[in-house]
């Protein structure tokens, strides 16, 4: 962010269609002083980066007014919404039942010529009250678009309602306006499921805390709690804050974060996270983040969020839209103009409503990253799953991906005149401040020797490649033969490495006193989930490592992939590059500190094990909440099934409408009937992008 810049979040009310957010995003975008700004129907706000300089709230709340929307009350500007009317079956079926009757007396009584019958009956007034009263809203919301010379999708069939009106038939009118009607509801309540979804996770958050406070417990809303502060957790309730735990024990139900329902063992010192359940026993936690801080609170924000990484596929349709309504128009001036045929314009400007097309997409979206939050896989943006499913290259980092990343020392190999002990000593006092995982092998296994390692005067961490430090007035190195080239030829080594161990040569004032090696453990559900993604179509994976060769070789070998060895964490984004330059499109799975630069630089990055307060979900694209390759084919698999829901929406809609345009366009399809039929995508929609809400119940399916 730029100096002098700020982000707001601005609750909007009255946006209940994907148009709208557009309408809402147009408006505060011309705003002098408005770096950016993300409207999200989802969430009912807008996200803006502003100078407050040169804008500020009474700015932004005039032009979301004058383009017909309201502003909400700042307070209630997190996640908050209101809670949604009753279950989604029941309605569903009300839908389809209503739905069904209309249109079987409109097409029963177009065919026995009832419905002429009844046009002659009813004075006309009459007839143009049932439509102006059944179609009000709809007209409204048109009649005020135009007056802001927008064209939204009701005003084409609005103008239809008019022909049909001019000619004399009120009956037609009244079905378009009972159908406009009917769709409105259709995508409010489509869109009102796949935002459930996303709402169901922020009311997984905990309302009030039990704190302690002058020695006694007191129960105070969570937005009061402050870091540093004890909150009691009794058996059954859910951990209000992000902390430490500082007394008691108990079995944690982390489903909440990381969709694991197998309960873990915690006691004192371990961390804990808000939203997660305390079951068996009661703790004492220290809070260290509270609220939107918290591991949970992030999460909940990137879902919401997500909205805002629009697909491409999305912009297509978008952009399909706005450019739709015009060439509807020309058809139907020709239609006039060739054909003099007044009724066929009328059909062809009813039955042409695009409002399918607004909706096919983001609903797939929305509901496919809410199902994937309820299993721990945290998806930034409904791009990253068009990504993924084309996506052709999969390439994996070894260390702490791969393998458990917590590898032990097998052999220590002292070299003339040093003893086992001393080298170990040695190298675990040169290890003392860095944070890898072969450090902390040698530190644990040190401390099982009984031996203390002494503070280092100095110390300095080369990336790739191992450590320096300063011992007992001593220049020590630990580390790879990238950072000792010495240690170029030295049998017993070559031999370890042949097993696929990492070797820490040891250094001392220039001379090689040791070696030792380190043998990290593969996770065990690695090699049926790299079945999985190739089964899905990336047939290339690859194995990245920081590691030597012969290493690299031996789990790649194992693994059946291919691999790339002794590659420093920027040799990684170069080979993430490589591949793309040549149109390939790369996803790549790390972790998330070590390989923040290589994620970000990939097609879609996905960080594994980000559950914990201070890592970098930020840096990925796609954060697995727990260290589990299982979710790994499980993403691939939730994008391809979003693509194809949302290619059978858009693919449907198009050829549905090119049929009913054609048709009324050459007088086969009278504008009653064509008023009918236009809401039929709408409610296919519905339905099948109610397949990725339905498998969003389905606990890893
Ligand atoms: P990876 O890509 O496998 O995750 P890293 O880039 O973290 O590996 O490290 C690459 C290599 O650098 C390690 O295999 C090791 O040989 C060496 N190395 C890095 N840090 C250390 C350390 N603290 N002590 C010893 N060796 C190290
Ligand atoms: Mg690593």
């Amino acid at each position: 962010m730029a100096p002098g810049q700020n982000a707001v979040e601005v609750p909007i009310t009255g946006m209940d269609c994907p148009e709208c957010t557009a309408h809402v995003q147009q408006a505060i975008a011309e705003l002098p002083g408005v770096e950016s700004v993300h409207v999200l129907l989802s969430s009912q706000k807008a996200i803006i980066r502003l100078d407050p300089g040169k804008v500020d709230l009474a700015d932004i709340r005039r032009a979301v007014e004058a383009a017909g929307y309201a502003v909400g009350n700042p307070a209630a500007a997190t996640s908050r919404l209101p809670p949604l009317a009753g279950s989604g079956r029941p309605i569903l079926a009300l839908f389809g039942v209503v739905f069904g009757a209309v249109l079987f007396i409109v097409v029963v009584g177009e065919w026995l010529g009832l419905l002429e019958a009844l046009t002659e009956r009813v004075p006309w007034p009459l007839g143009l009250a049932i439509v102006v009263v059944g179609g009000y809203p709809a007209f409204r919301e048109v009649v005020r678009a135009t007056w802001r010379r927008q064209v939204v999708s009701h005003t084409l069939m609005t103008v239809g309602a008019l022909a049909a009106l001019a000619v004399g038939q009120w009956a037609t009118a009244a079905v378009v306006a009972f159908f406009m009607r009917v769709g409105d509801y259709a995508e409010r309540f489509t869109a009102e499921r796949a935002r459930r979804a996303v709402q169901d996770l922020t009311r997984m958050a905990p309302q009030t805390a039990r704190v302690e406070r002058d020695g006694a417990e007191r129960e105070v809303p969570v937005g009061q709690v402050q870091v540093g502060e004890v909150v009691v957790v009794r058996p059954g309730e859910k951990i209000p804050v992000d902390g430490e735990i500082v007394g008691g024990q108990a079995t944690v139900d982390q489903a909440a974060i990381t969709g694991e329902s197998m309960p873990v063992e915690v006691g004192p010192g371990a961390q804990v996270f808000a939203a997660t359940v305390a079951r068996l026993g009661s703790l004492r936690v220290r809070t260290t983040h509270v609220g939107q801080d918290t591991t949970f609170g992030r999460v909940v924000k990137m879902v919401e969020e997500a909205e805002a990484h629009r697909a491409n596929v999305q912009r297509i349709a978008d952009r399909f839209s706005a450019s739709y309504l015009p060439v509807v128009a020309g058809i139907a001036a020709l239609t006039l103009v060739i054909r003099r045929d007044p009724l066929a314009t009328a059909a062809v400007l009813v039955v042409a409503c695009s409002c399918s097309f607004a909706l096919a997409t983001p609903i797939a979206m929305l509901a496919s990253i809410g199902a994937g939050a309820r299993r721990g896989l945290l998806i930034k943006g409904g791009k990253y799953l068009e990504t993924l499913a084309r996506a052709d290259v999969l390439l994996v980092d070894k260390t702490g991906t791969l393998t458990l990343g917590r590898p032990e020392i097998t052999d220590v190999i002292p070299l003339d005149g040093v003893s086992p002990d001393e080298l170990l000593a040695l190298a675990a006092s040169a290890e003392r401040y860095s944070e890898h995982p072969l450090a902390e092998a040698v530190r644990a296994l040190a401390r099982r020797h009984g031996l203390t390692a002494a503070e280092p005067e100095q110390f300095e961490a080369i990336p790739g490649r191992g450590i320096r430090a300063r011992v007992s007035g001593s220049a020590v190195a630990v580390g790879n033969r990238r950072l000792i080239p010495a240690a170029a030829s030295l049998a017993a080594a070559d031999d370890l490495e042949g097993q696929g161990k990492t070797m820490l040569f040891v250094v001392r004032d220039g001379a090689l006193v040791g070696v030792l090696a380190a043998a990290d453990t593969l996770r065990p559900e690695v090699p049926a989930a790299l079945a999985r993604v190739r089964a899905q179509g990336v047939g290339h994976v690859e194995l990245l490592t920081g590691d030597n060769e012969l290493v690299a070789s031996a789990l790649a070998e194992r693994l059946g992939v291919r691999h790339h060895a002794n590659l420093l964490p920027e040799d990684k984004i170069a080979v993430v590059k490589g591949y793309q330059a040549v149109g390939h499109t790369v996803v790549m799975v790390g972790d998330g500190v070590n390989d923040a630069p290589a994620l970000a630089q990939a097609d879609v990055g996905i960080a594994m094990g980000v559950a914990g307060p201070d890592v970098a979900i930020e840096a990925a694209h796609v954060a697995l909440l727990r260290d589990d390759w299982t979710l790994v084919p499980e993403l691939f698999r939730i994008a391809h099934h979003t693509m194809g829901v949302v290619r059978l929406n858009i693919g449907f809609t198009a050829v549905y409408n090119l049929a009913g345009l054609s048709l009324a366009a050459l007088g086969f399809l009278p504008p009653i009937l064509a008023a009918a039929a236009q809401s039929l995508p709408d409610l296919g929609i519905l339905a099948n992008s109610s397949r990725l809400l339905r498998q969003s119940n389905v606990h890893g399916s």
